[in-house]
């Protein structure tokens, strides 16, 4: 039987940025992905990507050459209210207060470093079962190459986490979000926009020379918007964005379910979650892969200045401990961003305008919440 020091379950873009992270380590990591070696370089969604995660991606060799469209304006701003707040990248003295990118993009770019610091991959192979004993952890496969495999860690970033897992916590929003890419006649001058509706969030990000769309919808609406022919739901989406934008043009039409869903703890015997696995947010904020990131980096420099047991339950505990703040604190922000906004309830939304006109009249409070949106839990004061 082969044996590893790590198996990454999942060659996502996280299961990958944990094996670049790792690959000067003197660890011995293999990846096993169920899907072909090209699947996730075709990950329609967009993802917007915080100051922070720039720099851990430039750090990991990633950035540069990678299709990345700049947002130097957030503009946020509630339908059928007063309130609207404007953040700007100038205020904080950086060229761009995020970037967007599609997934597939950089999830191709993670995985040709990989390949190219020679980490394998088993494609094509599940990992059906994971059994941890006291030195190690046996991974039986569903591949054309291995059967069995043993490591003393396996780090989980298969996407998901079953729901009727003991340690998870769930909450459905009943909303899907509906995605696609449409055009900017006028340019979008590197101007992302989030308008708060009564059924959900919509937000346009800069992506290429158009916009990326992430559409909020009640479930019981979204089949039917789906349906529509793409001119009128263009016009729909025209409708909700009024006169900031004119958009012009619609292509890649997809819809996701939406739930929280998370572990209480990311760690396990001789097992660490990540990404997805550990925990699947609304996308309102944006937070998902960001996050993730940050706890990816975290545990590599924990694995790499431990130079023991890669399993050993005292780094792993250590890890998790230290992860806690932040890890928490995106979950509650970013549920209680959806739920604040998908109430509609007259006294609320007054106050939600309000607090977005105070947001923007007070600059302390947009600092706070727009470095919360950069760097994570870890810039609150
Ligand atoms: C509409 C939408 C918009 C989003 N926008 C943002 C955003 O703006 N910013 C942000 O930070 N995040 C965003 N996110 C979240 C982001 O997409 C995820 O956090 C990120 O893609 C998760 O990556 P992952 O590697 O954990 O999972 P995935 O990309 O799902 O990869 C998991 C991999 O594991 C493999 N796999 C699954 N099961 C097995 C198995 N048993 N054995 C072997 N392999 C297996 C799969 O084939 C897959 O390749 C958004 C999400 C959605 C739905």
């Amino acid at each position: 039987m082969q044996r590893h020091d790590l198996l990454i379950v999942g060659a996502g873009p996280v299961g990958l940025a944990l094996a670049l992270f790792l690959k000067d380590s003197g660890l011995d990591v293999v990846l096993a992905d169920a899907r072909p070696r090209d699947a996730a370089a075709a990950d329609p969604r967009t993802l917007a990507l915080a100051h922070g995660s720039q720099l851990t991606l430039a750090k990991l060799g990633v950035w540069e050459g990678l299709a990345t469209t700049p947002i130097k304006t957030i503009h946020i701003s509630q339908q059928g209210s007063f309130g609207r707040s404007v953040l700007r990248a100038a205020d904080y003295d950086i060229p761009a207060l995020g970037h967007v990118v599609t997934a597939g993009a950089l999830a191709g770019a993670l995985r040709r470093k990989v390949d190219a610091a020679g980490i394998p991959v088993l494609d094509e192979t599940e990992v059906t079962h994971l059994a941890p004993g006291t030195q190690d952890i046996v991974a039986s496969l569903d591949g054309p190459r291995v059967a069995t495999l043993s490591a003393r860690l396996a780090a989980c970033a298969e996407g998901g986490l079953s729901a009727n897992d003991d340690d998870s916590v769930e909450h459905d929003y009943h909303q899907h979000a509906l995605i696609a890419h449409v055009g900017a006649a006028g340019g979008h001058h590197d101007t992302a926009f989030e308008r708060f509706t009564r059924s959900g969030p919509a937000a346009l990000l800069p992506c290429g020379r158009g916009f990326a769309v992430v559409h909020v919808v009640p479930s019981g609406d979204a089949d039917a918007l789906l349906a529509l022919g793409d001119n009128t739901y263009l016009d729909h989406l025209q409708g909700i964005f009024g006169h900031r934008v004119r958009l012009d043009g619609i292509v890649e039409r997809l819809r996701y379910p939406l739930a929280l869903r998370y572990r209480r703890t990311p760690v396990g015997h001789r097992t660490v979650w990540l990404g997805n696995a550990a925990q699947t947010m609304h996308p309102v904020a944006g937070q998902g892969f960001n996050l993730a990131l940050r706890d990816v980096h975290d545990l590599a420099d924990h694995l790499i200045l431990s130079g023991g047991d890669p399993g050993d339950p005292a780094l792993l505990s250590s890890y998790a401990n230290g992860r806690g703040l932040d890890r928490l604190g995106t979950i509650r922000f970013t549920d209680g961003l959806v739920r604040l906004f998908s109430n509609d309830i007259a006294p609320l939304r007054h106050a939600r305008g309000a607090g977005l006109f105070a947001l923007d009249l007070c600059p302390p409070l947009r600092h706070f919440v727009a470095k919360r949106m950069l760097f994570g839990a870890r810039a609150w004061p």
